[in-house]
């Protein structure tokens, strides 16, 4: 078992190093049958493939006639063809009348062409009423048609054994509606990462409450709450940890009995009363410490068991942001995304930074800005002071410029990279 002090000594580690290691043989939630709604914004667990055809047979794209295309061929709006109606296919119906040659059978949108019709001429190149239910005895068509007008192919839209859904797929409304219409009524889907949340420090209250003299209200709980369900967890509290190893230990083994990941914050630092790693040492192990980010540097990541273990850092600026680059794939990856790409769900997006920054060199920064389209390119400006434990500009911010490593400023004008958080 590693032990903190053997990681102090280590140099930080990169994002992309960190990442690694988080994601490294981490499988996807096993797979569920649900039922069509409960797979929405789910992850697809295994191809799916159409058990129907459809449409199943011809069907008609229009309310009209069905006929011989031949006989209208010479149908015009001062020389239309009269044909006698032997009968009618409404949508739901076996046709059971056939168009011989010169006749016609009136037909409603989705119901089968009738044998041997071979066009569809719609109600509006008639003298028939549209929308009257009795039926012509006769009907002018005053427009020609070819073979094949207004006819919906079998087939043209799904075939059986036709593949609908990809392994590792977020199903969208469309594409359950498109199971639907395969004949599916589940779909096979990756259970639901399950994420506890733990604040910890003395001086925190849940939100709302009023404070008293050296407190202040526990953000953390309800922005890590938020970003874990915004990523696709179930969500649940394991409360406001003292700063004493007792409590935080405590809070970690009712977390253990049901979540996949445990994320903790505050108290991963140097502090006298940073517990947090002692804690995961003593229920699991810790894999690492300490990352080359700003804001986010003392990070702890650990598993006890199958459950992932993450200490972020206190600053809730540090806590939402190491959320977004180390938590949320790692979520994705519980979720069933396979080849989540380089961004994990995200855009990523060229800009030009409007201000000045300043960072701290050899770690990557992450700058909150806010971005407007220009002409030929996004424009990042800073959504407000970049300081950790500034909250209200990371809620303006809809973006994270990335500032490389090897930089400690940037002037205005440089071309970044930045994370769309919306
Ligand atoms: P720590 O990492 O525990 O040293 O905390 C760093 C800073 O973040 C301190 O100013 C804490 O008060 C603050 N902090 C820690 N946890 C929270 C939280 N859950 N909500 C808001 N602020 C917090
Ligand atoms: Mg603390």
């Amino acid at each position: 078992m590693s032990t903190t002090v053997e990681h102090m000594a280590r140099p930080l580690l990169s994002v992309e190093e960190a990442r690694a290691q988080m994601l490294d043989g981490l499988e996807s939630l096993a797979a569920e049958d649900v039922a069509l709604l409960d797979a929405l914004g789910r992850i697809a667990a295994a191809e799916l493939t159409s058990l129907t055809t459809l449409p199943p047979w011809d069907n008609s794209a229009m309310d009209g006639f069905a006929v011989v295309a031949a006989d209208i061929a010479d149908a015009t709006e001062s020389q239309p063809v009269v044909l006698p109606v032997t009968g009618e296919v409404a949508a739901g119906a076996a046709p059971s009348a056939t168009v011989v040659p010169g006749s016609a059978v009136r037909i409603l949108t989705g119901a089968p062409i009738p044998a041997g019709a071979d066009a569809v001429v719609p109600v509006e190149d008639t003298d028939a009423q549209p929308g009257v239910a009795e039926l012509p005895k006769h009907v002018a068509i005053r427009t020609a048609f070819e073979a094949g007008a207004h006819i919906r192919r079998a087939g043209s839209d799904l075939r059986a054994g036709q593949r609908l859904l990809e392994p590792g797929s977020q199903l969208t409304p469309a594409a359950i509606a498109v199971a639907a219409a395969g004949g599916h009524a589940t779909i096979a889907v990756h259970g639901v990462p399950r994420v506890a949340v733990l604040a910890t420090g003395d001086e925190l209250v849940a939100a709302g409450v009023p404070l008293g003299a050296a407190q202040i209200p526990d953000s953390n709980t309800p922005g890590l709450m938020a970003a874990a369900r915004d990523a696709g967890a179930e969500v649940r509290s394991l409360g406001i940890a003292r700063d004493s190893l007792d409590s935080v230990r405590d809070a970690l083994f009712k977390g253990l009995e049901w979540a996949d990941v445990i994320v903790a914050s505050g108290g991963v630092s140097v502090g006298a009363h940073d517990v947090v790693k002692d804690a995961f040492a003593s229920v699991g192990r810790i894999d690492l410490w300490r990352i080359a980010v700003q804001p986010g540097k003392p990070l702890a990541f650990g598993r006890a068991g199958k459950t992932l273990l993450f200490g972020l850092p206190g600053n809730p600026v540090s806590s939402l942001v190491t959320f977004e680059l180390f938590v949320r794939p790692v979520i994705r990856r519980l979720a069933g995304y396979v080849d989540d790409g380089p961004a994990f769900g995200r855009e990523i997006i060229r800009a030009k930074l409007m201000d000045a920054v300043r960072k701290a060199p050899g770690r990557r920064g992450f700058i909150r800005v806010r971005l407007v389209a220009a002409q030929d390119t996004w424009r990042a400006s800073l959504a407000g002071g970049q300081e950790s434990h500034m909250l209200a500009a990371l809620a303006a911010a809809d973006g994270l410029a990335i500032i490389p490593e090897s930089m400690d400023s940037a002037a205005p004008g440089t071309e970044v990279d930045v994370i769309r958080l919306r």
